[in-house]
């Protein structure tokens, strides 16, 4: 299938892309990576009057660490977290779950805003993002507000982003010598969306890990956090956390809700061992 007819808009700035989508009231996009949104145009799932070309404009790609932060610009594609020392360092569980989104050539052009403001219920950033608890820098036409991920997934698919906003950064904080990562998934074939994954933090205090935060996706529209389960392993016990799970996933194309909720057992086990070693 073709998209429906569109107009292109080239972005100059930041201002720019907010003005070209005020202009346009809800019937425009922004394209940043292309990756999802020329699929849900092709398939006309979607069929904006105008895309608004954010590639290029000045400000929105990079990424940095000052004053214990993490900050990364919406437009950094996947492949340059994947390369980056200072995501290795600082952003561990970022680095853990970039080979698992998609293949190479989708991952040379996606990029983390896309991937979040797209909020897939299967995708690995959102998950990562919650985990790390990190904000969400928006910018729309009243200037720029920070959002907490927590807060950002509304639905599926939905986030808290008007339709004149742009996501313009993510930051978090940056991992100390304590901070403990652990990112398992499971999908039927290297690089496709995951049945379930799991993303996991945690600041290790000798043995016991109180802070631990286990956030699934693939189990519900959002990202999911399984309170209980981080209570009971923050207490100690992997078999606990693993009866305590407290997901109800439904079921969808890839499996059932039950088959789902064993394999989120199976990931928190295999997650647990890694949220135990120290980093290396
Ligand atoms: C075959 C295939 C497999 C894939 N597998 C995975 C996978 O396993 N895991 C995974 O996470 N992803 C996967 N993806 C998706 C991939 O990661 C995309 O790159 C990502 O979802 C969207 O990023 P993008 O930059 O391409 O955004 P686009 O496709 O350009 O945009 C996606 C949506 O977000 C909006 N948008 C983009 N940037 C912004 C912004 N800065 N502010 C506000 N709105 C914005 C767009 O208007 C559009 O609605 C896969 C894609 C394909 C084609």
């Amino acid at each position: 299938m073709k998209p429906a007819a569109f107009a292109y808009a080239k972005a100059r700035s930041l201002d720019d892309a907010i003005a070209l989508l005020g202009a346009h009231k809800g019937e425009a996009k922004l394209l940043a990576g292309g990756q999802s949104l020329i699929a849900t145009l092709n398939m006309r799932l979607s069929a904006p009057s105008l895309l608004v070309d954010i590639n290029g404009v000045a400000g929105l790609e990079g990424i940095g660490v000052t004053g214990g932060m993490v900050e990364i610009g919406a437009m950094t594609r996947h492949v340059a977290l994947e390369r980056s020392s200072d995501i290795a360092k600082h952003a561990p569980l970022i680095a853990l779950a970039m080979p698992h989104i998609a293949h190479p050539a989708i991952r040379n052009r996606g990029t983390i805003g896309g991937s979040l403001a797209y909020a897939d219920p299967a995708a690995e950033l959102p998950a990562c993002l919650v985990a790390l608890d990190g904000e969400i820098e928006i910018t729309g036409p009243k200037g720029k507000r920070a959002v907490q991920a927590s807060d950002f997934f509304t639905g599926l698919f939905e986030t808290a982003l008007g339709p004149h906003d742009v996501l313009s950064a993510i930051r978090f904080r940056a991992a100390g010598a304590n901070a403990r990562a652990g990112f398992a998934e499971l999908a039927r074939r290297h690089g496709d969306y995951a049945m379930v994954g799991l993303a996991a933090t945690a600041e290790a205090t000798g043995k016991s890990l109180p802070d631990v935060r286990l956030v699934y996706f693939g189990v519900g529209a959002t990202p999911v956090r399984a309170r209980k389960a981080e209570a009971a392993l923050a207490a100690g016990s992997v078999d606990d956390a693993v009866n305590a799970l407290d997901l109800d996933p439904g079921d969808d194309i890839q499996a059932t809700g039950a088959v789902k909720k064993h394999l989120a057992g199976v990931l928190l086990r295999r997650v647990a061992k890694q949220l135990a070693e120290p980093r290396a």
